[in-house]
């Protein structure tokens, strides 16, 4: 919308104002009765003996408040008088007939008063609201440094025109990206789930074909700066299509019904450019769980239920894929997560060892570096790290070299800007110090090699010390071979036992206990009062229900079934399940130290090893092979 059209917009609303006014105004004076001519009042009695003597000429009967103005003579000697009606004067029209006095009866138009009421007691109002809105807008516009301030006000019962929201097509600009996977380091299975959404939007006729259901949304999930819009703006790369950008944040807007707008202008756009790519940054600013509290927002969720709806609705035969990002899903509405929506998750985590040197190559691309430059080192130094952080570092890395008038990055340059960039985040992410990350490396390297030594436990996939989304500093995969639905007492003994290896590792090595194992504690504790309360394992109780699972709906802990002896006695049996689990965890690894230090040191330096890798060094024999574990003496 150009500056014209909008200073015309403007003062049309200007006109309609006045007009409104105006009207106002002249109805106000007219509607009181001829006021503006001189009339005079008389009683009734006096009306009726001028009847008689034939003076009235005309009479005009207002039914509404039973007022009669009547006129004598003719011409310039005419003149208006008024009076009130006597109740009931059935006699009235036989007189006035009798004397041919022109007799009118004016039954008042209420539907013309009511519209007029209606107009102001509720179009004033909302034309001021909307003006004060409009005055708002503009400000903000130019606040933010908008040089096309637009209006976007003009709801369609003024009949003024210009779409709700319509304006906005400036935030929502399409555009080709350039970028392509190649300029994402690292991420390897976040392209890959990537790659299926950039073949369809390269040819969706050959999904249609088919007939197969082609991927509508998926939702990038990951801590800040891992590279989730850069992911987004590669697959519209590769694709070679449109790509729309709008942060979540923009559809959270003050006036009911604006926000659902934008998204419906989103869509619109989009299928006018499809196949393209439209990329909901940080959509839990729309997408957050709708509540059933007094404050919920309604706004926001208009927003979202179009946005649902736009989603359910657009033509996907067209290629229109959403991508959405966010660090936050568990804040997200379950509605959007449901097939059809954003029903792919895709995982994109903090970068590891070899993907950091990796992120920090392409960025040394585009500086000049001195020869000899070991990257290696700034990954090794920066655990916990993002791509960002990394990008971040590359560039302070030139800016110190250029304070220090060189015109090539050193080495030194880097270590330093490492500090920088690294001191600054340390309170933001997760960055853990040395002695941190060999604990976690024991930690974890403990629960791996008492899942491996345990018949019942599934093997080992990978063990990672880089910290995930979820909080946690380093986790433990384990696979299980095939699928199965029965959990026997044995296996549910063991995944106490591997629950237990990463505090047993601490306690073994360090002498010491760290809040790591908080969530292991947890569970290992959850499980074996399921055992002895659902599952009828203990051979204190035996098979006898003692309490429900916790309920998902109440929120609250479980709920025993029992008396309150007996729930000591479940506590006992709870304790002594757990405590053996701890004891065989420790005498795994006890027998076992010798892989644990090399495990974890190694881990130390990988930050992520996979399945294969553990077992290998394991299973080595080099005069260490591991030992089964004594059967406990029972
Ligand atoms: P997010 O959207 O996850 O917060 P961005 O995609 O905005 O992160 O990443 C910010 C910047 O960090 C990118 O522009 C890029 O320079 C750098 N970056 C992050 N991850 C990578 C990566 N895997 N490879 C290369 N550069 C990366
Ligand atoms: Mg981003
Ligand atoms: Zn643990």
């Amino acid at each position: 919308m150009d500056m014209n059209e909008n200073k015309r917009r403007r003062s049309m609303l200007l006109y309609i104002l006045i007009a409104l006014i105006a009207y106002l105004a002249i109805s106000q004076t007219l509607g009181t009765n001829l006021t503006a001519r001189q009339v005079q009042d008389v009683s009734y009695t006096e009306f009726l003996t001028m009847v008689d003597e034939g003076q009235v000429k005309k009479v005009d009967l207002n039914t509404g408040d039973n007022t009669l103005t009547f006129t004598t003579g003719e011409g310039d000697s005419e003149k208006i008088y008024e009076t009130t009606m006597w109740p009931g004067d059935s006699t009235l029209i036989e007189r006035l007939d009798e004397h041919n006095v022109d007799a009118n009866a004016n039954i008042p138009d209420t539907s013309g008063d009511m519209w007029l009421m209606l107009l102001i007691s509720y179009g004033l109002p909302i034309l001021i609201f909307l003006g004060i809105g409009w005055w708002l807008n503009r400000r903000m516009k130019k606040a933010m440094g908008d040089d096309g301030p637009s209006m976007n006000f003009g709801g369609g019962g003024f009949g003024m025109g210009g779409g709700l929201g319509k304006s906005n097509a400036k935030e929502i600009k399409g555009e080709e990206t350039g970028v392509t996977f190649k300029d994402v380091a690292g991420q390897d299975e976040a392209k890959e789930s990537l790659q299926e959404i950039v073949s369809f939007l390269k040819n969706p006729e050959k999904y249609n074909e088919i007939g197969a259901r082609c991927p509508r949304g998926a939702l990038l999930v990951g801590p800040p700066g891992t590279g989730k819009t850069l992911l987004a703006k590669a697959v519209a790369g590769e694709a070679g299509v449109t790509f729309f950008q709008i942060a979540g944040s923009a559809f959270v807007e003050m006036f009911v019904g604006r926000g659902a707008a934008k998204v419906r202008d989103l869509f619109k756009q989009a299928s006018e450019k499809a196949p393209c790519i439209v990329f909901i940054d940080e959509i839990d600013a729309v997408g957050k769980r709708r509540d059933s509290s007094l404050s919920s927002n309604d706004e926001r969720e208009q927003t979202l239920n179009q946005l649902l709806s736009e989603m359910d609705g657009f033509d996907n035969h067209k290629g229109i894929v959403v991508l959405a990002a966010t660090n936050r899903p568990e804040t997200l509405d379950q509605a959007l997560l449901r097939p059809g929506r954003f029903d792919r998750r895709i995982p994109v985590e903090l970068p590891d060892l070899v993907g950091r040197e990796a992120i920090l190559k392409i960025h040394a691309n585009d500086v000049k570096m001195e020869p000899g430059i070991d990257l290696g080192v700034v990954a090794r130094s920066t655990p916990g790290a993002s791509g960002a952080d990394l990008a971040n570092i590359i560039n302070e890395a030139a800016l110190r070299a250029v304070r220090f008038g060189r015109s090539r990055v050193t080495q030194e340059d880097l270590l330093e800007s490492v500090d920088v960039v690294i001191a600054g985040e340390k309170k933001k992410s997760t960055v853990l110090s040395q002695h941190e990350k060999e604990v976690v490396s024991y930690h974890e390297t403990g629960h791996a090699i008492v899942a491996a030594m345990q018949k019942g436990s599934a093997p080992v996939s990978k063990i990672t010390i880089v910290p995930r989304t979820s909080g946690a500093l380093g986790f433990t995969m384990q696979v299980e071979e095939d699928e199965h639905f029965l959990t026997t007492r044995q296996e549910a003994k063991d995944k106490i036992a591997v629950l237990c290896g990463g505090r047993a590792a601490e306690e073994l090595i360090f002498s010491e206990m760290t809040t790591g194992a908080s969530n292991d504690i947890e569970k290992a504790t959850q499980l074996a009062r399921a055992m002895v309360t659902q599952y009828g394992m203990s051979d204190k109780f035996g098979m006898v229900q003692l309490g429900q699972p916790a309920s998902r709906y109440l929120g609250g802990g479980q709920q025993l079934t029992c008396s309150e002896g007996t729930a000591q006695e479940i506590d006992a049996e709870v304790q002594r399940l757990v405590e053996e689990g701890h004891q065989t965890a420790l005498r795994t690894l006890r027998e076992n130290r010798f892989k644990l230090h090399e495990i974890a040191h190694y881990l130390q330096k990988k930050e992520t090893i996979t399945g294969d890798e553990f077992m290998n060094i394991l299973t080595r024999d080099d005069g260490f092979a591991p030992k089964m574990p004594t059967p406990p003496a029972e």
